[in-house]
């Protein structure tokens, strides 16, 4: 037997998944010191086994108290910060980012698992509505869990995006059945593991793993309800296959995110937001900048600033501290991103610094790259890179910056950097996106964990975040109690007069403005 099978039978992680079909997925890790076990495979069987588990564990899970469940959000903030050094390992292993970056995604998770722990049982509780008559009729709309949630998650944010909607559906009463990207199982598992020391009842969350046309498509075909993460083009997929069903599904999709400098900003805060907006986790974040429009009148200046902080940009390919930014994940990706900006160079794109595979520090290392000279027929204008990869474009008026922001398909998130609020307030309205930072790349917003996040057009639907990110998880269920005489017309009884008494009902209750 291979050390490496012989770790992979012995980890008690591998319990949560289900998966049986012989089969192991080796993923690569992108540190070229670091290995990565091998994991089993899901197959369809392991699929419809996993959902019948979760289905049973929602039985007694659905009826717990909500101090139950907060319990379980109190403790799990605790493990993570306590084996956050373990969790920092697996998330660089699996993903080769910086460790500042894997750290911002345990924070995250902490903050969502707090605010759900404070505020879960005061949007789900049941509240009373304005009913059919006055006084006689009471209304109440209940919250009610939906059943076996299938989370679907890329391998960007392998912590922080398995954990943090399979927490809200979790608290609002459902199962979960979670598929973590292949590349990013273990890091997941490590996530599962926490809720179960947590305090998680065993079925509340499993795992299965695999490819997302098989595995992931077998999770569409069988859960009550679908939370996916990734890429537009699945999106779409997966979009079709749950209206086919007529479920509901929350789609966190790609963007193509822009940042607009007006005249006044400040040089030094447009900087040190930027530079974090464009390169965080290498620009592999669906928020991340990837075009920047800034007023003429300062855009040399501005320009020229931002390029000489880009290079100076410290990469690194290990585990722990030390460097601003890290590898890209897979080859693959590497290649799509170098294939996007020799496109943009053969279509007359200016590359003012990066550019290059930098495998004296990392095999899968690519330089921070900034692009001038890019024009609306280029693809990377409007395509998403989802890399370390921006370009500049200056703009004669507010107008023309609007207007360039609005033209992609996409609606994710935009940031403005300016010293005028006001005129702030007035571009954001303006702007055709989910979420809108002002003098903060995406930080702000996708830290307001109180707030909803999601996307507007290609960019997906439904909100992750804030009680709308608890909402999805749930039915809608209005129940009403008539007391004294009824709504409805009794049969039998002189229409014309039952008429005469409703029109004068509707003027009766707007002359006293009761509605
Ligand atoms: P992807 O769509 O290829 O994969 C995402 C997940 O979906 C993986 O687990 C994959 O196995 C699964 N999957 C793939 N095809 C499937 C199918 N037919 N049926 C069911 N599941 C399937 O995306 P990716 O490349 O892993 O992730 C990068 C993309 O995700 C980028 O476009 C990025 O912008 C987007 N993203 C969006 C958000 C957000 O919150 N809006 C967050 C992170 C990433």
């Amino acid at each position: 037997m291979s050390l490496q099978s012989a770790v992979m039978q012995n980890n008690p992680l591998l319990h949560h998944i289900i998966a049986t079909s012989g089969d192991q997925h080796q993923a690569l890790s992108p540190i070229p010191t670091e290995a990565v076990a091998p994991i089993p495979l899901s197959d369809d069987s392991d699929v419809k086994n996993a959902i019948a588990r979760s289905r049973s564990a929602f039985e007694s899970w659905s009826y717990t108290s909500m101090s139950e469940r907060e319990k379980v959000m109190r403790k799990l903030q605790k493990l993570i910060m306590r084996q956050r050094h373990e969790l920092l390992d697996i998330i660089q292993r699996e993903t080769g980012k910086a460790r500042a970056h894997a750290l911002e995604e345990l924070v995250h998770a902490v903050m969502t698992a707090r605010f759900l722990e404070k505020n879960a049982a005061s949007v789900i509780r049941s509240r009373g509505r304005n009913g059919a008559i006055p006084v006689t009729t009471k209304a109440s709309v209940n919250h009610m869990p939906i059943g076996v949630v299938g989370v679907i998650a890329p391998w960007n944010y392998p912590f922080s995006l398995a954990l943090i909607d399979a927490l809200a559906a979790i608290m609002a009463g459902n199962s979960v059945v979670l598929k973590p990207d292949v590349q990013t199982t273990w890091t997941a598992l490590h996530a599962v593991r926490l809720l179960e020391q947590a305090g998680l009842p065993e079925g509340v969350i499993s795992v299965v793993t695999g490819e997302g046309p098989t595995v992931g498509k077998a999770l569409v075909e069988q859960a009550d309800y679908i939370c996916f993460t990734g890429s537009t083009e699945t999106g779409r997929i997966i979009a079709q296959q749950v209206g086919e069903r007529l479920i509901n599904a929350s789609l966190e999709l790609g963007g193509k995110n822009p940042m607009i400098v007006c005249a006044d900003a400040n040089l030094d805060r447009f900087l040190e937001v930027a530079l974090s907006a464009c390169f965080t986790s290498s620009g592999q974040l669906c928020v991340s900048t990837e075009r920047i429009y800034i007023a003429r009148e300062i855009f040399d200046e501005f320009k020229n600033a931002f390029v000489e902080r880009v290079k100076n940009i410290t990469l690194g390919s290990h585990l722990g501290w030390g460097y601003d930014m890290g590898s890209i994940t897979s080859k693959e990706h590497l290649e799509r991103i170098e294939s996007a900006v020799r496109q943009a160079q053969s279509e007359g794109a200016v590359v003012e610094c990066g550019g290059k595979v930098r495998t004296d520090i990392g095999p899968l290392v690519y330089e921070p790259t900034v692009l001038t000279n890019v024009n609306r027929t280029m693809e990377i204008s409007h395509k998403e890179v989802f890399g370390p990869v921006v370009y500049l474009t200056p703009f004669d008026s507010i107008d023309d910056a609007i207007k360039m922001s609005n033209d992609t398909a996409y609606g994710l998130s935009a940031s403005i950097i300016t010293r005028d609020m006001r005129a702030a307030g007035d571009i954001a309205a303006r702007l055709d996106c989910g979420s809108v930072n002002i003098n903060e790349g995406f930080a702000a917003t996708f830290g307001s964990v109180e707030a909803p996040m999601g996307g507007m057009g290609q960019s997906g639907s439904g909100r992750r975040q804030g009680p709308e990110g608890i909402l999805r998880f749930t039915e809608a269920q209005t129940v009403a109690v008539q007391r004294g005489g009824v709504v409805s017309r009794k049969f039998g009884d002189n229409d014309k007069r039952w008429g005469r008494i409703m029109v004068l009902k509707i003027r009766l209750m707007r002359g006293l403005k009761l509605r």
